[in-house]
């Protein structure tokens, strides 16, 4: 398919589904975020032939949970599986994302790497000396993958630094667990700058063309063994989108991680990366206008892996 082609598809995309934000809402929890603008819809795909983008692609936002697949291919290099495994399983929870229910009634670890508490508890796991050093591998791998240097939104950032009360619970209970070793406050502190980093809706792409590649940059640098990208791809697709993961899977067929800022940020094995912005979120915390723009483009392309 022609790049002209595709550009009008994904405009159509957006006249078709922007309006949906109203039957969402934009994250509240962290006080920060409600600045976010219900209204954006952006998608945006990388191919072989480069960029496509239809709506608002370049504004910047956190990137939220979308960092935890980021840590989690970093921590996968630096400790290898059989260590990173034995502090996070590999199954679907059906809970909602910041839950703590599991923790106590099934094993210890938490039970994937894609809810907050397995995404802590990689966090604990990245190597280095201080919080700065710890957070600079997982910027530099961002950074090599994008071609720029990092940035994190400094008022999320501190936002969610004094609010976020439920993911320090979830730290403490796996420190008392042993799941979680060192110092609880840095390693919530970890988290959260993760999940501050800047993006737009053109960088996920770009970003889930890396994996779609298997791990390579844009440069033609290999950044990371494909083992790593299969793993992380396979995650999304079992736990990328919460506990709509199921039927995401269904109506979509596509591996992808979503953000409560409201980014989706996809990968089509072998073809493309796709990124997708709209901040109003269902109520399982995946945007609707993102969700809704993936299903679509999936049908009407046959994205689907399955
Ligand atoms: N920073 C957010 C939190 O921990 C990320 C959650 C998300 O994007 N689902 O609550």
């Amino acid at each position: 398919m022609g790049q002209a082609h595709l550009h009008e598809i994904l405009e159509s995309l957006i006249d078709q589904h922007r309006s949906a934000y109203t039957e969402g809402e934009v994250a509240s929890y962290i006080p920060e975020l409600k600045k976010g603008n219900p209204a954006l819809a952006g998608i945006a795909v990388w191919g072989p032939d480069g960029l496509v983008a239809a709506g608002d692609t370049q504004v910047p936002f956190t990137l939220q949970s979308i960092s935890k697949i980021i840590t989690l291919m970093v921590v996968l290099e630096q400790r290898g599986e059989a260590e990173v495994f034995s502090r996070v399983g590999p199954e679907p929870t059906g809970d909602p994302f910041n839950s703590i229910l599991k923790l106590e009634i099934s094993e210890r670890r938490p039970l994937n790497p894609m809810i907050n508490a397995g995404a802590i508890a990689v966090c604990s796991l990245l190597i280095g000396n201080t919080v700065e050093e710890r957070f600079a591998h997982v910027t530099s791998l961002l950074a090599e993958i994008l071609g720029r240097e990092v940035f994190i939104d400094e008022q999320v950032y501190q936002s969610e630094k004094a609010t976020g009360h439920r993911n320090r619970a979830l730290a403490y209970f796996l420190k008392d667990t042993g799941v979680l070793e060192g110092d609880v406050e840095e390693v919530v502190d970890l988290y959260f700058r993760q999940c501050s980093i800047l993006v737009t809706c053109e960088e996920l792409a770009r970003i889930g063309f890396f994996l779609a590649t298997k791990g390579v940059a844009l440069t033609g640098k290999r950044l990371l063994p494909p083992s790593i990208v299969r793993l992380v791809t396979t995650f999304m697709v079992t736990c990328g989108m919460y506990n709509a993961s199921g039927e995401f899977a269904i109506k979509a067929g596509i591996p992808a991680k979503s953000g409560v800022a409201g980014g989706i940020l996809a990968a089509v094995p072998g073809q493309f990366g796709i990124g997708t912005f709209g901040p109003a979120l269902d109520s399982k915390g995946n945007s609707v206008v993102g969700f809704r723009i993936l299903c679509d483009l999936s049908r009407r392309l046959d994205l689907s892996i399955f």
